[in-house]
């Protein structure tokens, strides 16, 4: 059938619906009074195989502020549990509709998700409703990852709903759509393994490892391979992050997805300085998730995927511990080699040196003692423009790029094509707090200018262009240090 071009192109399965009830609650997004497109991410649009005319509209407003239910929708709100600050709790979507999953013109099936949409019956004292500050900031920031390579959710479309929230003041309300390869959390698990049969466990997790692995579905112990593959692509994930200076800053097992996404960017942030123990989060007073022990975190979370996992591994509980332990082992192995790879990449280093473990520890030690910033010395390095850091006046930074020269003599490859590395590897601009503020602060104003010229530069990161030299300035003392708050 072809189709009429004011058609707005959704083409939505209910896969997640199709799952026991146990796992979700139907349930529609509460009308808003007065829906408008605040903003909304066309070439993502144009990708999901949606028409972005009919969606610029009225129509599409009202979709995305969940007034009007696109066709084949079926919305519901998922059940999940969760660990937060090392606490296990009962949670599930309290201010979040999934309407469907989309099917695309390539094949792909992607989760569409309204988040701000008002109350579900897993909302406790919430409100079920989202400020537009916070929603805009998630727009951004996963933007910028996906950007920057790094696997994650997107943002699809950010609409004004006309009402105000309550929180320390009143607020715009605001619902972002989220795209997603799935919301399967860690915490699913958590759910079906407290609250669900042992076959509505099989079931949560054959359904994970047809969307996400399909092609260990005949393995022969395909639930402990299912836990490999998420250690796997969790380590993998987070290295990225350490390699950029991500910072989280809410990785509670709620908010780590089966699919190896990041998702639900609350207090997130990148690190200016570079030093291990940064946290911008306000209620992360212990530095739980701070940027030196994400890496820790992910195998704590994991552990209690494992956990959840365990009448699956083995009929003999005893050995399903053991198998689990094992395959948890692995994860420092996995991160370490996909950090160090991407450490060597952003250092233009092709091959493996034993020293260079050495040489990437001593950089690092030296911008923790005398506080240069982690994009920016790296930038600097890319561009080799060394008097561009802090550390320049420094003779162990002179000695030290005196290794690091003779180390990259040391292998076949050319300067240029390691120049040509390190530009791939080091990103030449970050959503910098400071930067991120101002685009919101506008955007609070009725400016979307700011934000959208934000947006531009951090499309493609790695570009070097004239452009985002505009964006490599740090702020202005005052306004470190930097603190976020839970995205509510
Ligand atoms: P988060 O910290 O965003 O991962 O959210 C943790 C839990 O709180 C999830 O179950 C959310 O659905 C829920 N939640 C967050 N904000 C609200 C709100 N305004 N109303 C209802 N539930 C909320
Ligand atoms: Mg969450």
């Amino acid at each position: 059938m072809t189709k009429d071009f004011t058609e707005t192109g959704w083409n939505f399965d209910n896969s997640y619906a199709r799952l026991p009830q146990t796992f979700f609650t139907s349930q529609k997004p509460i009308p808003v009074s007065s829906p408008k497109l605040a903003i909304f991410n066309e070439q993502l649009a144009a990708s999901l195989g949606l028409n972005i005319q009919s969606l610029q509209s009225e129509e599409g407003a009202a979709a995305f502020a969940g007034n009007k239910i696109p066709e084949g929708a079926s919305p519901l709100a998922q059940a999940y549990a969760g660990h937060q600050f090392g606490h296990f709790t009962m949670l599930g979507d309290g201010r979040a509709v999934l309407l469907g999953e989309q099917l695309t013109p390539a094949g792909e099936r992607f989760d569409i998700q309204l988040k701000g949409s008002g109350r579900t019956p897993y909302s406790r004292g919430g409100d079920g409703r989202a400020a537009i500050g916070p929603m805009l900031r998630e727009y951004i920031i996963s933007e910028a990852m996906h950007g920057l390579g790094i696997p994650t959710t997107r943002s699809l479309a950010v609409a004004t709903t006309g009402e105000e929230i309550a929180r320390e003041s009143y607020l715009p309300g605001a619902i972002l759509t989220r795209v997603a390869a799935s919301h399967l959390r860690v915490g699913t698990f958590q759910y079906a393994a407290r609250w669900g049969t042992e076959e509505e466990l099989r079931e949560l997790a054959d359904y994970a490892i047809k969307r996400h692995y399909p092609e260990i579905e005949t393995d022969g112990n395909r639930y402990l391979s299912f836990l490999h593959e998420v250690i796997k692509r969790q380590a993998m994930l987070i290295a990225k992050w350490q390699l950029v200076g991500f910072i989280h800053g809410v990785m509670n097992t709620d908010n780590m997805t089966i699919s190896g996404e990041t998702i639900d960017y609350g207090p997130c942030a990148f690190m200016d300085t570079y030093d291990p123990a940064t946290v911008f989060s306000s209620i992360d007073r212990e530095g739980r998730y701070a940027y030196g022990n994400q890496p820790n975190i992910g195998v704590w979370n994991l552990a209690r995927l494992a956990e959840a996992l365990l009448p699956l591994l083995h009929e003999n509980q005893e050995e399903a511990v053991t198998l689990a332990q094992d395959k948890l082992s692995d994860f420092a192995q996995f991160f370490e080699s996909n950090w160090l790879e991407g450490m060597r990449a952003k250092l233009g280093l092709f091959n493996e040196e034993e020293q260079d473990k050495s040489l990437i520890k001593d950089l690092l030690d030296m911008m923790q003692k005398h506080r240069a910033d982690y994009t920016n010395t790296f930038r600097a390095l890319t561009l080799d423009k060394p008097e561009e850091t802090i550390l320049q006046e420094t003779t162990e930074f002179t000695q030290w790029l005196e290794r690091w020269k003779e180390r990259l003599g040391r292998q076949e490859e050319s300067r240029d094509s390691s120049i040509q590395l390190m530009r791939n590897s080091n990103p030449s601009v970050i959503p910098r707090n400071h930067r991120v503020e101002e685009a919101l602060e506008a955007a609070n104003n009725g400016d979307f200018t700011v934000m959208e010229k934000l947006l531009e530069v951090l499309v493609n990161p790695y570009a070097y262009t004239a452009e985002q030299n505009n964006y490599t300035t740090l702020p202005e003392a005052s306004h470190l240090p930097y603190r976020t708050f839970c995205g509510t």
